[in-house]
């Protein structure tokens, strides 16, 4: 198993680090595309948002994906890595004018919207630049998705997206707007989903507001359903990729595209999650009253998840082949949230053992704070050690 890494080549990087398989990027992309291609209309585009290293998105770009963007910087890195601005959507519940500007300047394919003041900035900033601004509404669909509570995102309590009631209307409202043009539906309904029952809902709450619109004599040209689709964190070896096929064969056969219409999702997790793992060393093992600790060189600073989510990620000794024991692993940070895992069964740890953190490719690196003036962790390509 500890096959996996080259650890003589990882020994000689400074940690904490991020290293990322390159193959397993490759191979999910490759899954992706003939997964989705199978089906018409099906368009994929990464949430940059999931991980923004320069060499993590130029995999992604070559093998044609468009990027989901949540700000002006995320688009600016997208540029950089070569998307073509035809490809790059521009979401997010607050954008600032100059994040608009910047996607009207660069002609994005298509502003996804979550309000009517928004709308009419944006519309009014496309008149002052004599464009017209492509937009999606994101609707609200209420559906429940069976994750964290923290990264459910389509219920009426979130604040995220329009009231699916008031669809009608600001479709009406939009159409009196000089620049804008209404083209697409966007949904996003949560984070980290295993159940195809969740996507299924969704696709059902898609169909009864195609036919709505069409009672309306309104024909929309793209639906946009998000991402959400989870990893195995328990498994990333045995697991190393999530069910592609049953994700878009669901969204095939339940969401009943119109024709010409397009269907595109936003997929950030699936995409990034287990090619990335998150290499620390153990620095202390402090033996307290009631357990022991393992103290390692990494903290929340660099992998948040734990802390904010109350996340599971794998972890394991790569130097040791001693009986395991029973740890809490930790960091440096001064705070009691700086934990990675509590009661876990690692191979008997020393001072300098070499720690893989596991599945920690997306909101990994990117989520890295600076907190305790500590160093952002640097984030390696397989390919280039
Ligand atoms: C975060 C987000 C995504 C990606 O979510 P994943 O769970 O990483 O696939 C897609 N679309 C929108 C609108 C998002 O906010």
């Amino acid at each position: 198993m500890k096959g996996i890494f080259p650890i003589d080549k990882l020994q000689r990087l400074q940690t904490p680090f991020y290293y990322y398989d390159a193959e397993l990027l490759r191979n999910t992309l490759r899954v992706i595309n003939d997964e989705a291609h199978k089906h018409e209309g099906f368009c994929v585009h990464y949430a940059v948002k999931a991980n923004a290293n320069p060499k993590v998105l130029r995999h992604i770009r070559e093998a044609g994906l468009g990027a989901d963007c949540v700000s002006g910087g995320e688009i600016e890195a997208a540029i950089r890595a070569g998307f073509p601005s035809s490809k790059i959507v521009f979401a997010g519940v607050g954008k600032a004018d100059w994040e608009i500007n910047l996607g009207l300047d660069h002609d994005i394919f298509c502003f996804n919207v979550e309000s009517i003041p928004e709308l009419e900035v944006i519309n009014e900033l496309a008149i002052a630049k004599s464009k017209t601004a492509r937009v999606a509404f994101r609707l609200n669909p209420n559906v429940g998705a069976h994750t964290h509570a923290n990264i459910t995102t389509g219920l009426a309590e979130n604040k995220f997206g329009i009231d699916m009631r008031d669809m009608l209307k600001v479709i009406e409202e939009a159409r009196r707007m000089s620049n804008i043009r209404v083209v697409g539906l966007h949904f996003h309904i949560g984070s980290q989903i295993l159940d195809m029952g969740d996507f299924e809902a969704l696709c059902n709450r898609v169909n009864e507001l195609q036919l709505e619109l069409e009672r309306h004599h309104i024909q929309i040209e793209h639906i946009n359903v998000g991402g959400g689709l989870g990893i195995d964190y328990e498994h990333p070896n045995r697991v190393p990729l999530p069910d592609f096929r049953a994700y878009f064969d669901t969204y095939a056969k339940k969401l009943k595209l119109r024709p010409g219409q397009t269907l595109h999702f936003e997929l950030g997790r699936a995409v990034v999650g287990q090619c990335g793992t998150l290499f620390t060393r153990a620095l202390y093992i402090k033996v307290g009253s009631v357990k022991q600790f393992c103290i390692v060189d990494a903290g929340f600073t660099d992998l948040i998840r734990p802390a904010l989510y109350q996340a599971y990620h794998k972890i394991e000794n790569l130097s040791s082949d001693e009986p395991k024991e029973t740890y809490d692993v930790v960091g440096p940070i001064c705070e009691s949230t700086d934990v990675f895992a509590k009661q876990t069964d690692l191979n008997r740890c020393h001072r300098g053992d070499l720690i893989a953190i596991r599945s920690a490719g997306a909101y990994g690196e990117i989520m890295a704070s600076q907190y305790n003036c500590r160093r952002l962790p640097q984030g390696y390509m397989s390919d280039e050690i």
